[in-house]
């Protein structure tokens, strides 16, 4: 096969040229491929994958025009491919893979031309921390076609005072677009910790509050849509340095913050509204382990969010506290899960590694006992591997048995009260 007879040199089985009419030729084991038709297949598949994009592949600059509603992934596609990294949180999934899907929307819309114009909806994730926010945030990034950087509220600060400008959130989206302004200008930005930004204390202080509502003043301006003066380095802004001005109209913005407390502000309003025989009956119903879920547009005022900003962040979803069966899930189910890295870091050494069942809950059962969250999963697993990962890469043993007795000795050694802090 790929020899044709008269030359006997080997063809390429794809466009039948020959060896010497084409660059070179790529053997496999039955045939031969030319170097142009491995561009080719190239292409063909780049476009087949237009659509839904590689599991590592975020936005390379595909332009406008490269937006196609039928190959972009629907809402439900988006969820699923949500699904295979992030545990539960099904309400927030389905928000923002709507909110995403629309964003795309309103991109072509601009390309359109009827009266209806499509506003964008920023959103609003609240949930404890550790709970998945950035986690969604950077798995929706995998698949997006815009340009897309996650900023951290805690940094900025009122223009003029220690820390970051507000615009300095646009100077991400700008070195992601690689300073392509229309590009820039299609966006999506991950707010997170949103509420470090919220004014201490329900009164206005007489002092004055630079990391609170003067940033919310700021963020508003870019919210809201306008031109903004960016810098196109960052930081603080300096007389001399060129600004580029940017247009936030279009630009998605998604807000994620803890929001520590928040279910007592919930609660407290929900009682206040009991009031008469319905509405008594109605907190019987209250799920008091997860209250978040009933979060509204009032508790985010309550917590210092100015109602401007909040106006502005017409989409408020929740992420739910995980309980035991997300955090065992949450160890060897995702695609990448914490255990799944392991074995991948064993079978690197040639070492097959495998774990007994009860270890998974010895673990979450720590992660419980020591409030460790989703984020102490990975700590404790450390712990439990260091010896295994110092000793097998020179001792090659065929495969590693990771017993319960062994996780146990192993995690007993260390003060576990440490790993809180992690
Ligand atoms: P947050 O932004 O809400 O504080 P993160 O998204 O940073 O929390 O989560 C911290 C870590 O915990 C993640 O890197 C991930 O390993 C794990 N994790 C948290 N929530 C989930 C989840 N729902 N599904 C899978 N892993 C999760």
């Amino acid at each position: 096969m790929g020899t044709s007879k008269k030359s006997q040199s080997p063809t390429c089985n794809f466009c039948g040229r020959s060896e010497n009419e084409v660059g070179f030729l790529i053997t496999g084991l039955n045939g031969h491929i030319c170097d142009s038709c491995v561009t080719q297949a190239y292409d063909i598949v780049q476009q087949a994958m237009g659509g839904t994009g590689s599991a590592n592949g975020s936005y390379k600059g595909k332009g406008a025009s490269a937006l196609n509603l039928k190959k972009l992934p629907k809402p439900i596609e988006i969820k699923e491919f949500l699904d295979q990294y992030v545990i539960g949180q099904d309400d927030a999934k389905r928000f923002l893979a709507v909110s995403v899907y629309n964003h795309y929307k309103r991109l072509m819309q601009q390309t359109g031309g009827d009266d209806v114009e499509i506003e964008k909806s920023n959103i609003i994730m609240v949930g404890s921390t550790g709970t998945g926010k950035t986690l969604l945030a950077r798995t929706i990034a995998k698949l997006l076609q815009v340009p897309f950087t996650i900023v951290d509220a805690t940094v900025l600060t009122e223009a003029g005072y220690v820390g970051e400008d507000i615009e300095s959130i646009l100077t991400r989206l700008l070195q992601v677009a690689d300073y392509n302004v229309p590009e820039a200008e299609r966006g999506i930005v991950f707010i997170d910790e949103i509420d470090k930004i919220a004014r201490k204390g329900d009164n206005p202080s007489i002092t004055r509050d630079v990391s609170g509502e003067g940033v919310q003043q700021g963020l508003l301006k870019l919210l809201e849509g306008s031109v903004v003066n960016v810098p196109p380095q960052g930081g603080r802004k300096h007389p001399d340095q060129k600004m580029i001005p940017v247009n936030t109209k279009n630009i998605l913005f998604i807000c994620g913050g803890a929001f520590d407390g928040i279910e007592k502000k919930i609660a407290q309003r929900l009682n206040t509204h009991v009031v008469g025989y319905g509405a008594v009956r109605n907190t019987s119903v209250l799920d008091k382990n997860n209250m978040m879920q009933y979060i509204a547009p009032q508790d985010l005022k309550s917590f210092g969010l100015i109602p401007e900003i909040i106006g502005r962040l017409p989409v408020l979803t929740y992420l739910n506290p995980l309980d035991r069966t997300a955090l065992r899930a949450i160890l060897t189910e995702p695609k990448n899960s914490i255990i799944k890295q392991y074995i991948k870091l064993f079978e690197m050494d040639g070492v097959k590694l495998t774990f007994e069942d009860a270890v998974f809950e010895y673990i979450v059962d720590k992660a419980v006992e020591y409030k460790l969250g989703a984020r102490g999963l990975r700590s404790i697993v450390e712990t439990i591997m260091m010896d295994a990962m110092f000793e097998t890469p020179s001792d090659c043993p065929e495969s590693f048995v990771i017993t319960l007795d062994y996780a146990k000795r192993q995690l007993e050694k260390v003060n576990i009260a440490k790993l809180q802090n992690a």
